[in-house]
């Protein structure tokens, strides 16, 4: 069974061709600028060099049925024809309160997605035109969604519930949703996996570090509780969004500029790493500057090391415990030092790493020491994958 997953973005989307026999991905690509002047297309063949094309892109759908050209081509393509082709997942960002786990796509699906596009402005309609491209383009295929919200749907009330008047959760559904779900789920089951654990008796703590960052408590296999909220800049520091703030700041944000957008502006694209370092959102650039003596570059630093810390704190808190502790995406699989840092001083809840085994980048390793009490991991993240097995999952089930 061939696979194509799709992760669509406004203008820009990434896709990998899997085959499901043996979960080989047989080929993957980035296509960058749909709309605009200069759009442009990276495929790349498993085991080949990748190819750049400057083509003509108007919107998604002649650039997916350009993609398809590219999965036929007889020099860069995997496929003999389009027939091969069994099932498109697509990855979606927000799902409500209606969608706890991944599904087929029909009409009434569409509607309900279309029903919360007001909690996902930016990201559902873009991910919608992935899903409708493709169903004008190869009608003949089923498509499944995979929502980021749907792990964390499990989290009990207490932990989704804000502080403010109930009736705005009740008309207007404002609570925690968390995010990067997907890939949440993939390191937790992955790491009771390469651990020979049944998932129902860990506690795991997930660190998915990126620009865009969430950590999530995984009690028994199930997110319990998640950094992220209602909206992508709760929780930890992140490239340019704020991160958890008091809402007082939010009010004077407001009082002194006057307009949502701004400072919407301010929370999401101006804040973060950037914000604080006023030289890059990239982790990178920002551990460099620290290095050469910049002080708020080393202030950016200390903060996204000080606030991850706090959260694996409190959420061994919230659980009763910890037995794995996992990192993943951008910084969490690349940033050795960064590690190493967070995990300096937490011994005490029976964090214990070995430096010289913590010196891996992008690969799956266990860096704690034998006698720690918690197991702490590296894990790169692969939600790809997930969203190919549910696909997979959800047409067996048809
Ligand atoms: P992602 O959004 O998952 O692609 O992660 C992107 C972020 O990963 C970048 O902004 C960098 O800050 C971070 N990153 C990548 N490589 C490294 C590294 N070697 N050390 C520290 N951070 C890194």
């Amino acid at each position: 069974m061939k696979i194509l997953v799709l992760n669509c973005g406004s203008s820009s989307f990434k896709y990998q061709l899997i085959d499901m026999d043996g979960e080989a991905v047989l080929a993957k690509g980035l296509v960058e600028r749909i709309g605009i002047a200069g759009s442009k297309i990276k495929h790349t063949k498993t085991g080949k060099d990748p190819v750049t094309r400057e083509v003509d892109f108007p919107n998604h759908t002649v650039a997916i049925k350009y993609v398809l050209e590219m999965l036929t081509d007889p020099e860069h393509g995997v496929l003999k024809d389009l027939s091969e082709l069994s099932a498109a997942g697509h990855r979606m960002v927000h799902g409500g309160e209606k969608f706890t786990s991944s599904v087929l796509v029909t009409p009434e699906v569409i509607q309900a997605i279309e029903e919360v596009v007001h909690l996902a402005p930016l990201h559902n309609p873009a991910n919608l035109q992935g899903v409708r491209a493709l169903m004008e383009v190869l009608p003949g295929i089923p498509n499944v969604v995979v929502f980021d919200t749907a792990f964390h749907q499990t989290m009990p009330p207490k932990a989704f519930t804000y502080g403010i008047p109930f009736s705005y959760y009740e008309e207007d559904r404002v609570r925690r949703y968390g995010f990067h779900g997907t890939s949440h789920y993939y390191v937790a089951n992955r790491a009771a996996e390469i651990l020979g654990r049944p998932i129902e008796e860990l506690k795991t703590v997930t660190c998915h570090l990126g620009n865009g960052s969430s950590i999530t408590a995984v009690d028994g296999g199930k997110s319990v509780d998640t950094s992220l909220g209602y909206g992508t800049a709760e929780g930890v520091l992140m490239g340019t969004r704020s991160g958890s703030l008091d809402p007082s700041v939010m009010l004077y944000l407001m009082e002194k500029h006057g307009d949502v957008k701004t400072v919407s502006d301010i929370v999401h694209k101006k804040s973060g790493l950037q914000g604080i370092s006023g030289i890059s959102s990239d982790l990178r650039d920002v551990e460099e500057a620290a290095e050469k003596g910049d002080e708020r570059a080393r202030l950016a630093q200390e903060m996204l090391i000080y606030h991850v810390k706090k959260y694996i704190g409190s959420y061994a808190a919230a659980m009763g415990g910890i037995d794995v502790l996992v990192f993943t995406a951008g910084i969490g699989e690349n940033g050795i030092s960064f590690r190493e840092d967070v995990c300096r001083g937490l011994e005490f809840m029976g964090i214990k790493i070995d430096p010289e085994k913590n010196k891996v980048r992008g690969k799956e390793a266990i860096f704690s020491t034998p006698d720690s009490r918690v197991m702490v991991m590296v894990i790169p993240t692969d939600e790809e994958m997930v969203i190919a097995r549910d696909t997979k999952k959800c047409c067996e089930g048809r």
